[in-house]
């Protein structure tokens, strides 16, 4: 399973980032989040798939 972002979704609220900032950053080119390489599928990260509130990340 990987983890991903859709920038189509994303608005950039950062929430992501700020529950699980080794998985997710905003990116500096249009400030949507991106996963971070490598990134595990931890409990914070099954969080921020919970709270995001355009339910813009996901598993593939
Ligand atoms: S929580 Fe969702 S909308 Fe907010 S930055 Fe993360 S992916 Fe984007």
């Amino acid at each position: 399973m990987a983890l991903r972002v859709d920038n189509n979704k994303c608005i950039g609220c950062n929430l992501c980032a700020s529950i699980a900032p080794d998985a997710f950053k905003l990116n500096d080119i249009n400030h949507r989040s991106e996963v971070i390489k490598g990134a595990q599928i931890t409990d914070s990260v099954k969080e921020a798939i919970q709270v995001c509130p355009v339910e813009a990340i996901g598993e593939n």
